[in-house]
């Protein structure tokens, strides 16, 4: 497809993805500065975990643990279940995965089809049984919400170039002292190669400030990892065909050492039973597992929900 046979959203995205003329890449100093601060400030770490049981660190973990600490530690007790908004986002990025190598015209409703049955069909894939035993009306509310996502995705943004070198379920690790602490990722889309690549987050629902700091977490292994900075981070809602990007610089690969450090030793502490969690309440009230017996918890929904807490 030539520039010109872009409609004007995908002539939009295609724009704010484009390298500019006056980019440049940031100073290779930048990498062994931001590395040290890192080390430097997960000094205490040192020690604490091995090889063998290290300290796993990634997005959720990160997210989970600056918004409500107990939140944080009952989640992790919980065994993980499928439920229909998790399996639509996988859905949907294996529909994305699918496309980058679609062969002729792209009919979503094609694409969302063979996306479902590829991880119906494989034992392997974790949802494969929760969508083996879904019923039909929520697989046809399911799939409806898959093929919107898709519809959106295949209408406004450019199709992914070959040259590009586009990536899909891109997986980073990135460990320090010995092996010890390790830090994982794995991004929606990676375009570009490594030192200009953009980054990009898929988002079934809306884009929140969070996914700011999702992506500059990723920005921040890569960079780690590959010893060249990204060029650019970006949030892309499938439902609103809306793109929010950032640009990588210097301040925004610090700010995302302090993010991770803090919240690298935060799970740490709490891991290893150091401290009790720290309460925090927020919008992971509404599907927090303990929510029931959280004064906090229940003070901030009845808030959210205009309660007068007087009448508690
Ligand atoms: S209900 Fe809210 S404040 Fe209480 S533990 Fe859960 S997330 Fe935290």
């Amino acid at each position: 497809m030539q520039e010109d046979d872009l409609n004007p959203i995908q002539f939009e995205v295609l724009s704010t993805l484009r390298v500019p003329e006056d980019w440049r890449p940031l100073d290779p100093g930048v990498v062994a500065a931001v590395e040290s601060l890192l080390v430097e400030t997960l000094a205490p770490l040192r020690g604490r975990f091995t090889a063998e049981n290290p300290l796993r660190i990634n997005k959720n973990g990160l997210s989970t643990v600056h918004g409500c600490e107990k939140f944080h530690v009952e989640q992790k007790r919980q065994p993980f279940a499928w439920n229909v908004n998790t399996v639509r986002g996988t859905i949907v990025h294996k529909a994305v995965e699918l496309l980058l190598n679609w062969r002729g015209p792209v009919t979503p409703a094609d694409v969302v089809d063979e996306a479902i049955a590829s991880i119906a069909d494989n034992p392997r894939e974790s949802a494969s049984d929760f969508l083996d035993q879904l019923p039909a009306a929520q697989m046809a509310e399911l799939r409806g919400a898959v093929m919107s996502a898709v519809t959106n995705f295949v209408d406004c943004f450019p199709p992914l170039k070959r040259q590009w070198r586009p990536l899909v379920e891109y997986s980073v690790l990135y460990d320090l002292f010995d092996k010890s602490v390790q830090f994982n990722t794995r991004m929606d889309l990676v375009i570009g190669q490594p030192g200009r690549r953009v980054l990009i987050d898929l988002k079934t629902g809306r884009v929140t400030p969070t996914h700011r700091d999702d992506l500059r977490y990723y920005a921040l292994i890569e960079t780690l990892r590959t010893r060249q900075a990204p060029r650019l981070l970006a949030s892309y809602s499938l439902d609103s065909a809306r793109l929010d990007e950032e640009e990588v610089s210097e301040g925004v690969l610090q700010a995302a050492v302090r993010r991770t450090a803090a919240g690298a030793i935060a799970i740490a502490e709490l891991q290893l039973k150091s401290r009790e969690p720290r309460v925090r309440p927020g919008m992971q009230c509404r599907w927090c597992p303990v929510a029931g017996e959280c004064a906090e918890g229940q003070r901030h929904l009845r808030e959210m929900a205009g309660g007068d807490d007087d009448e508690a």
